[in-house]
């Protein structure tokens, strides 16, 4: 079974956005002032990219199963109204895109967000990841999923956004993922974590494309859960919160404490380093305190170089 898209997506994403820009169905403003860093943690360097981006101060809070704009999307920003092998998912565009083609993947029917990505979720999205990164190589891109009440998600009905990376930003999961072969998702692999990053992360480096088989994706993802969730516990979270970012080379999950530090919200975006702040004083507090402070009160101290214990997931 496939999870091919029309040859014609690429163009579809773009026509579509810009005439949903067009027609104001999206709210979209190149209004952006962006300011990349490199961090030294160690002997690591880690990329932070800060954009102060006023528009979003627009953007609606919270959704909630009854107000759920996913429950009939836009016309306007849908892309395809259905697909998958059984037709279980739509790809829309997000209402408020902060870079131009930002798009989602959404369930048809409602799911919460809280729940792990299933199988085809995962195949679905690797499927859409392959097909933009071999059209267009000079795009980098990304798909995310936030879930759980401290990961900085917004909307309750599932779906996994997909975005391009900004132009000279290397992602810390991306050098971390080189730096090994591709993960074995059993007893003995230990995902990767970058003992000079001081939060819990996780990265499964992935096997060529040609190589990955029917049900590696999914234990992919389990691997990383299961010690996203023996940090949740070993911490005494009551709450399963964690960022998931999917590229076609590695996947990276973050378990997280909190939404936010001092009001600056922090999604999967900023825990990948692309840290998106609604007015000035969000950023002034990301400036005099430093990115990193932030990401490191967000999620949980890191586990590098710890052994697993039996009592582990
Ligand atoms: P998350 O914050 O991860 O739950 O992602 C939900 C996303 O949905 C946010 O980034 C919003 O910008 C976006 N959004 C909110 N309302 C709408 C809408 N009516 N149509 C499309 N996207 C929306
Ligand atoms: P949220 O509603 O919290 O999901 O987040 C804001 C929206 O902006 C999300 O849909 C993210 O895709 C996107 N976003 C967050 N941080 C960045 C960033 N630094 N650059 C570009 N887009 C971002």
């Amino acid at each position: 079974m496939s999870y091919d898209l029309p040859s014609d997506f690429h163009e579809r994403l773009s026509s579509k956005f810009d005439a949903a820009v067009k027609s104001k169905s999206l709210v979209f403003s190149e209004d952006l002032k962006t300011k990349l860093i490199h961090h030294s943690f160690g002997k690591s360097v880690v990329d932070f990219q800060t954009t102060l981006l006023p528009s979003l101060t627009d953007r609606p809070p919270h959704g909630t199963i009854e107000a759920n704009p996913f429950a009939s999307p836009e016309p306007e920003l849908t892309i395809l109204d259905s697909y998958g092998t059984q037709d279980e998912f739509k790809i829309v565009f997000n209402k408020f895109p902060v870079v131009p083609n930002h798009f989602m993947v959404l369930t048809k029917e409602f799911k919460p967000q809280a729940t792990p990505l299933s199988s085809t979720e995962l195949k679905a999205t690797f499927a859409i990841l392959t097909a933009l990164q071999s059209h267009k190589k000079d795009e980098q891109w990304f798909a995310f999923y936030n879930s759980g009440p401290q990961s900085g998600a917004s909307q309750p009905h599932k779906h996994i956004q997909f975005m391009t990376l900004p132009n000279g930003f290397v992602p810390y999961a991306e050098k971390l993922a080189y730096t090994s072969d591709p993960f074995l998702p059993n007893a003995r692999d230990e995902p990767l974590q970058n003992g000079d990053i001081p939060f819990a992360h996780f990265v499964a480096r992935l096997p060529e494309i040609s190589e990955i088989e029917d049900d590696d994706l999914t234990a992919f993802f389990v691997s990383l859960l299961q010690r996203t969730l023996t940090v949740l516990r070993g911490n005494g979270a009551k709450h399963i919160s964690y960022n998931f970012i999917f590229t076609t080379k590695y996947m990276l999950m973050v378990p997280r404490s909190s939404n936010n530090y001092k009001g600056v919200g922090v999604n999967s975006c900023g825990i990948f380093g692309l840290v998106l702040c609604k007015d000035q004083e969000s950023l002034d507090i990301v400036n005099s305190e430093g990115a990193q402070v932030i990401l490191e009160r967000v999620g949980f101290p890191s586990t590098a170089g710890i052994k697993g214990e039996e009592h582990d997931y």
